[in-house]
């Protein structure tokens, strides 16, 4: 067990990696943050900013040698990082559950061999792979690269040979999924905990909306019914158990018209689709984030309120700083700004939680204040 006054590593200095700051310096820990860029959101209040590039390894062993356990706020960490790490303390989540969760044919044919169901894909390394894998799926179809893709970035829409063989090119050669785009119903997320022990507490599942293929809304309790809720959690359950994952987990569903459960990805660290736990739960993933790499126990998960959790995008600082007050005087609303020096367009800047007695109450809160905000509905 690793107990306060001890030094925590975090990987990524990004808002997660602030909001993993802020639980940890509540319970007593220090926090060590390794982040290339000098004004990270999580960097600003750390006790330490190592700012280096993640594969710089003089920067790695100075963060070993300082923290008591390290982990991650982003997959996109290089896996052989944590594993030079993991010779100086424990690494949570560790090298082989990034390396999954990092590459989308690794992770979907990962899902695959567990006997839980994606969308119909095909790996794609090389142009001459696209002729075969487009004759065997349904379009459309999205492109999407295997690495470095979130929040929607590196995908695109196909319906032919010759279209997919453009989008290939486009995006550098590097290799790519096709992969059928399915009828939605709806999106839903479970956000577990597994400790070193196995132990698992699960969150209420999160029902999100997405725009432009990012995060918009977070909707808890969500709209499925309590069979498909059910569903999803023992997939993520079983996900967690076959890769004797230590940490914070979220697995992103697709619910599909037809009424199929799929799922679409899964991420090694807290979501954003979690941030409501922050104001609305027991205890937010950030601090279950603390316990797991502490070796300590999952703590309560319950729902204290329903939540609906809005992001809000660089796009509503164009006419300067948004009219807060709106926000701030809204009694259950909790404003979560992240200390970004730059609003770009599709750029998370913070997040709002509307707390209330039900999901209806708090969505036409949430109206309110996106209206307010001069966001869209
Ligand atoms: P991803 O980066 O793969 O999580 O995709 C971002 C969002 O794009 C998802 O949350 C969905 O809203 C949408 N999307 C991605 N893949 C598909 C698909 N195969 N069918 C329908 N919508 C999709």
């Amino acid at each position: 067990m690793i107990l306060p006054d001890a030094s925590l590593g975090v990987l990524g200095g990004g808002q997660l990696g602030r909001m993993f700051t802020l639980a940890a310096h509540s319970m007593g820990y220090r926090v060590v943050v390794l982040d290339p860029d000098p004004h990270s959101p999580a960097g600003l209040i750390a006790d330490q900013h190592i700012n280096a590039d993640y594969q710089d390894r003089a920067a790695l062993q100075m963060l070993g040698d300082e923290c008591a356990a390290i982990t991650t706020e982003f997959e996109n960490i290089p896996a052989e990082s944590l594993e030079f790490l993991e010779q100086y303390c424990p690494v949570r989540p560790g090298a082989d559950a990034v390396r999954i969760a990092q590459n989308r044919i690794n992770e979907k044919t990962f899902i695959r061999q567990q006997g839980l169901a994606t969308a119909p894909f095909a790996a794609i390394y090389e142009a001459a792979d696209i002729a075969d894998a487009i004759s065997g799926l349904q379009p459309p179809l999205l492109l999407k690269t295997a690495s470095m893709g979130y929040d929607g970035k590196g995908q695109q829409q196909v319906s032919t040979a010759d279209e997919a063989g453009a989008a290939f090119i486009q995006a550098g050669g590097a290799p790519c999924i096709l992969e059928e785009m399915v009828e939605l119903e709806r999106e839903i997320s479970v956000v577990l905990v597994r400790n070193t022990s196995g132990l698992t507490a699960v969150y209420p599942v999160g029902e999100n909306r997405h725009v432009n293929g990012i995060l918009d809304t977070t909707i808890v309790p969500s709209g499925a019914d309590t069979a498909i809720t059910d569903a999803a959690i023992d997939m993520a359950r079983q996900l967690a158990d076959a890769m004797n994952y230590c940490g914070v987990l979220a697995v992103e569903f697709f619910c599909t018209r037809q009424g199929e459960l799929l799922i679409n990805e899964m991420a090694p660290r807290p979501h954003n689709s979690g941030h409501y736990t922050v104001d609305a739960c027991a205890t937010s993933q950030f601090e279950q984030q603390v316990r797991m790499m502490c070796g300590l126990m999952p703590s309560d998960t319950k729902l204290l309120s329903a939540v609906v959790m809005t992001n809000l995008m660089g796009d509503i600082w164009n006419d300067g700083d948004p009219a807060w007050q709106h926000v701030l005087n809204e009694p259950g609303a909790h404003l979560h700004l992240y200390g970004k020096r730059e609003a770009r367009p599709g750029r998370k800047m913070g997040h709002i939680n509307c707390l209330a007695d039900d999901a209806d109450s708090a969505l036409q809160v949430t109206a309110k204040i996106r209206a307010a905000l001069n966001m869209k509905p």
